[in-house]
Parts: C-alpha cells; structure tokens; sequence
C-alpha cells in the first residue's frame, strides 16, 4: 500500500538492481521488514561517475541556459507536490518519523528545488573593476560531478538541499543515501530522472547509490570523477571524508553533529520557553543535529523550570508515526535506540538523576517498535561524556548557570557549534549572548525554525562551509576570472 519503489537503484541514469550487498530495510514502529533493496556494488560507483561526468559534458546540459536549469527544478518542485502523500507516508515507514514532520519535510524539499531556481534565475554575473587598460569579470561555472552523502534522519529534506543547488549549478550528481533509509532518496530519484527525461536532459545527471558508507561512501569520496563532496553526517565520519580529500586536493562541505546549548534566562516567558525547550529536543525525537540536547537554566528559576518541564515531558504522546497525535515517534533503528539507552545507563553511572523516562515505555503496544521515553537528566557536570558527546535521542540534560560569564564559558565548553536557543525578554542580554555562544546558528525566542533564504552550518566540529541562501549554488561553482584586453598598444614590462 506504500507503492514501495522496486528493488533497484539508479547508476548514471539506469536503474537496475544493485550488485552489491542486500539492504533489508525496517520499520522501526514495528521492526518489520519493508524492502530489500540491492546496494550499488563498488564498480558501479564508477560507472556512475563516469557516466555522470559524461553527462556534465553534454552540450545539452553544459550549454542549457540558466532559465531552462530552473525550469527543470521548478518541474522537480511539482513533482514533489505531485507525489507528497507518497513520499510523505515512504519516509514515515522507513524513518519512523511522524507523518505531521514527514509531510512538512517534503513541503520543504519542493520549497527548496523553488527556491533555488529563483536564486538560479537573478543569479547574475556582474563585471569586477578593472585596474588596468582590461575588462575583467568573475564567472561561475559547475565543478563538474558532485558527490552528496547524506544520513538518514531527514532525507528527502536533506536529499533536496544538495540536488537542487548541484543541479543548479551545471553538475551531474551521485547520492548516497543512508543505509537504514534509502527507499524515500529512490523515490525522489525516480522523480527527478522522469523530469530529466521530459526536457530531453542527459538522464545520466543523477546516480542514487545506496550502500554502506564505509564501501559505497568511501568509493565516491576517492573516485577521480568527483570534484567536490557535500556531506552530513557525522564528525567522525567527517573527518575520515576529509582526510581523502586531502589527498585529492578536492573541496568537502560538511554539515556535522551537535550538542546544543538551550538557555532559559530568568526573565523568560515561561509557556513559551518550556513548550520552546520541549519541541528543541523531542521533536524528531531527538534525531536531529540542531536538538537542544543541553539545557542551561538560570539558578533562582531552575527548581520551578526544570520541575514544571519534567511534569510536562511526562505528558507527551510517544506512539507510532502513522499516528496523528504522536509527539515522540520510534527512533530510526532498534540498534539506535539501543544506542541512546547506553547512554542513559552511562548517565546513571556518571551520577545524573533520571527525572523522567529513562527507559522503553511499558506495554505491549511498543513492545516491537524501536521506541524510547523523552528523558530528562540533572544533577551532571558539562564535563560529563553525557553532556559532551552527541547521543541524538530524546535525551535533555539539564544544568544551572549563575551568571554569564559562567553561562558562556559553560556553553561554550564543547567541541561543536551548530545551534543555540536563547529564552529571556531582554533584548540586550539575548544580542550579547548570541554573539558570545559559538554556534552557526543562534535562535532567539524560537527554536528548530528554518528559512531556506538563511544560510546554515556550523562551526568547530559542526562543519565547514554553509548550505541554503542566494550564494547556496556557488558553493557548487567553481569561479573564474577573465581578463580582456582593451589596449591598443603592446604589453610594456615595466609594471
Ligand atoms: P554517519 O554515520 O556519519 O553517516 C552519514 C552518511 O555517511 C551515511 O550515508 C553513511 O553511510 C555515510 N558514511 C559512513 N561512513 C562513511 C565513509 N567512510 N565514507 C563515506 N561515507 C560514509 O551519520 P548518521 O549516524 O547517519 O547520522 C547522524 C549524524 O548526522 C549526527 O551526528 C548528526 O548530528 C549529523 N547530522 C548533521 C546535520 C547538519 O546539518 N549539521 C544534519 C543531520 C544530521 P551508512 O548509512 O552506511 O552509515
């Protein structure tokens, strides 16, 4: 009833099935299988990426002009909108994921392929100032094949921040999608290649590879056709992607892990800093990089705050995505959640107080689903591996703070920068705040909200580089600078 896609993948515009390693991919409501889908094989990676750089050479695509790029993303979007139901409910079975988020995940992956071909469109080069007898101007042209690895806990969402802007861009794109969730990436994949098909491009662009990302992975990120990788994922795996290309001299954009920072000041509207706090870290159940894993709250209101939210965290729905009055779904994999348990065992016997969840919920009804209680833990030092490593669960640890200078010092005591939210009605503390707290990005009042015209990344082992904004597509350009004479009169040497 899913209209699962058959079992292939797409190689250069091909789809066949995998010759690599099955894939057996799970529900995680219940732990039934859903499909088997055959990974790429290692030399079909190649194929791919020979028959994507062929396809980056094809004057139907090099020579296309940037409305007719945009047309083509504009026809993505509609075939997005088309099919949202399906891809909606696809990435719900494979992910888990509450069918409410899946839906707005796929809304916001049109948004992204419309958005991009407007960037597209007003995109324009603009001659420099010359400082000689010259015309000079700067141009973008596409780098050529792009590899887009990405992990599983919002793909369409993340797929469609890396195809719109490389399509955009004038290159042909290979995409590894995550083991455990490749069904929705195949599903968009199927999109894309019809529209490719319609306006007579080269089919050849868009390659889905699903596989293990130490073989699948690792083979794009070495392949001499790939001239730049984007990822997201994790910082380990990361850092591995960037040591190759070191080796290659290729530029990486990577989008890392997280442990953000929540802080609630003293003078904080109250509703909205715990309904704020709650949504940062439960929502997706945690599973997401920008979770507000760390909660710093102000000493003469933590007792009342942190007492209030366990009371309300202890309210939230935890049930099946499918379900619409789910707030906390399954986690994507019962490896996963077995994973966010052992932290919560390791939390115990760091010292923290469990002050709510803490374990699987009771029942029979979740007895197969890979599901996990929203949990709030206190009584733990920044110091802690609880506080400082990314558990990527329903997982809050809380912490009182006595002043700012200790805040932001405390804040700050972590190897990432992705997010911060910050809670207070003081307008001057929040500015100063914000500017002190490394993280590239920073939420005031709000929290997990997006706009695609907003630039995101993060910073120390967050990431490097930027997605998203007017300059999301020259992230996949390389630049060129041309020099036209103007002179009448031969080149003198002297200078
Ligand atoms: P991961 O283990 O790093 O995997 C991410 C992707 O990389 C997957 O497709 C994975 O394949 C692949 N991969 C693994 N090893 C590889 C290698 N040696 N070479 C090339 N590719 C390789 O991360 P994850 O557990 O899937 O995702 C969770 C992490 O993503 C968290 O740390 C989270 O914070 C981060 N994240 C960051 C952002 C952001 O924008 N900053 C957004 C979302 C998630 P397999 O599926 O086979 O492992």
């Amino acid at each position: 009833m899913l209209g699962l896609p058959a079992d292939e993948v797409l190689v250069a515009g091909e789809w066949r099935r995998g010759a690599g390693a099955p894939i057996r991919t799970v529900d995680p409501a219940t732990g039934r299988t859903l499909a088997t889908v055959h990974a790429a094989s290692v030399d079909e990676v190649a194929e791919a990426a020979r028959g994507a750089a062929r396809a980056a050479a094809d004057p139907r695509w090099r020579t296309l002009l940037p409305h007719r790029r945009a047309q083509l993303l504009h026809r993505v979007a509609d075939a997005i909108d088309t099919a949202a139901e399906h891809l909606a409910s696809l990435q719900t079975a494979d992910t888990g994921k509450a069918l409410t988020e899946t839906r707005a995940l796929v809304a916001s992956a049109a948004g992204t392929f419309r958005y991009t071909a407007a960037a597209l469109e007003t995109a324009e080069e603009t001659l420099t100032p010359s400082r000689g007898d010259c015309l000079t101007m700067s141009v973008y042209e596409p780098i050529g094949v792009i590899g887009a690895i990405n992990p599983w806990n919002s793909p369409v969402a993340s797929d469609a921040q890396k195809l719109a802007p490389a399509l955009a861009g004038g290159n042909a794109v290979l995409l590894k999608p995550a083991e455990w969730t490749p069904l929705v990436s195949l599903a968009l994949g199927r999109l894309i290649t019809r529209v490719l098909a319609e306006l007579d491009l080269p089919t050849g662009l868009l390659s889905i590879l699903p596989g293990r990302g130490s073989v699948v992975g690792d083979a794009i990120v070495k392949d001499p056709h790939i001239g730049k990788v984007v990822f997201t994922g994790g910082t380990d795996t990361g850092r591995t992607i960037a040591r190759t290309a070191a080796g290659k001299l290729m530029p990486v954009s990577l989008e890392l892990g997280g442990k953000s920072p929540t802080i609630v000041l003293a003078d904080a509207d109250i509703e909205q800093a715990l309904a704020g706090v709650m949504f940062g870290i439960f929502s997706s159940s945690g599973q997401s990089c920008i979770a507000g894993s760390r909660l710093f709250v102000a000493r003469e209101v933590y007792d009342t705050f942190v007492g209030e939210l366990v009371e309300r965290v202890g309210t939230l729905r935890v049930g099946p995505g499918t379900d619409p009055d789910t707030q906390v779904a399954p986690l994507v994999h019962h490896k996963h959640r077995d994973s966010v348990a052992a932290y919560v065992d390791l939390a115990r016997e760091e010292g923290a107080t469990v002050r709510c969840g803490g374990s699987v919920p009771p029942g029979a009804a979740y007895s197969e689903g890979a599901y996990y209680l929203p949990t709030v833990l206190d009584g733990l030092d920044n110091s802690s591996r609880t506080c400082q490593e990314e558990i990527f669960g329903p997982v809050l640890v809380a912490l009182p703070f006595d002043d700012e200078d200790d805040l932001v010092r405390t804040a700050n005591d972590s190897v990432y920068g992705l997010a911060c939210g910050i809670w207070t009605r003081d307008h001057r503390a929040a500015w100063r705040i914000a500017r002190r707290i490394d993280a590239g990005t920073v939420w005031i009042n709000t929290y997990k909200q997006f706009s695609i015209a907003t630039p995101f990344g993060g910073m120390k082992d967050s990431g490097l580089g930027r997605e998203k904004g007017r300059d999301g597509i020259r992230a996949y350009q390389r630049q060129k600078s041309l020099y036209w004479g103007m002179s009448d009169t031969p080149l003198a040497w002297a200078n």
